[in-house]
């Protein structure tokens, strides 16, 4: 599958095996992969085997297998490659197939100063200054508590 009605997802072709890639590492449900875009050397994807275009609608033993994949392949980073630390986020908007992203990171790199602006905006923006008052904190989480999946 794709958001292009017969293109197929270039991830999954990877998963099959049709489609190459530099593999890192792979458990049952999780492929490691390296990103053909890095932000930094060692920059990895973490895919989920089966085609899920958003992470929360994987089964928990896919999450948990995606992020054990994850841990271990950070923690290779860690040692291999010698970053700050290990920066992991999943969004799935770009390709619509479950992927975590794993960059290496340090002080001042690209990935770092995304961050660091974006940590800026979450602090400071006005547009979210009523999201920061505690009645709307509350608001959120009641709403949440109250909508098991
Ligand atoms: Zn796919």
């Amino acid at each position: 599958m794709s958001e292009i009605p017969g293109v197929p997802c270039v991830f999954c072709e990877i998963v099959a095996g049709r489609a190459p890639a530099h593999r890192v590492d792979e458990n049952d449900e999780a492929l490691a992969i390296l990103d053909t875009q890095p932000f930094a050397a060692g920059h990895t994807l973490v895919l989920s085997k089966r085609h899920v275009q958003w992470w929360d609608d994987l089964t928990e033993n896919e999450a948990a297998a995606v992020f054990a994949l994850a841990h271990r392949v950070a923690k290779r980073m860690r040692t291999a490659l010698e970053p700050e630390l290990v920066t992991l986020y999943a969004r799935g908007r770009r390709i619509p197939h479950t992927h975590v992203f794993l960059v290496p990171t340090s002080k001042g790199d690209v990935l770092d100063r995304h961050f660091d602006e974006l940590e800026k905006i979450q602090e400071t923006s006005e547009d979210l200054a009523p999201l920061r008052r505690p009645a709307s904190r509350e608001e959120a989480a009641r709403r949440i508590r109250r909508r098991p999946r």
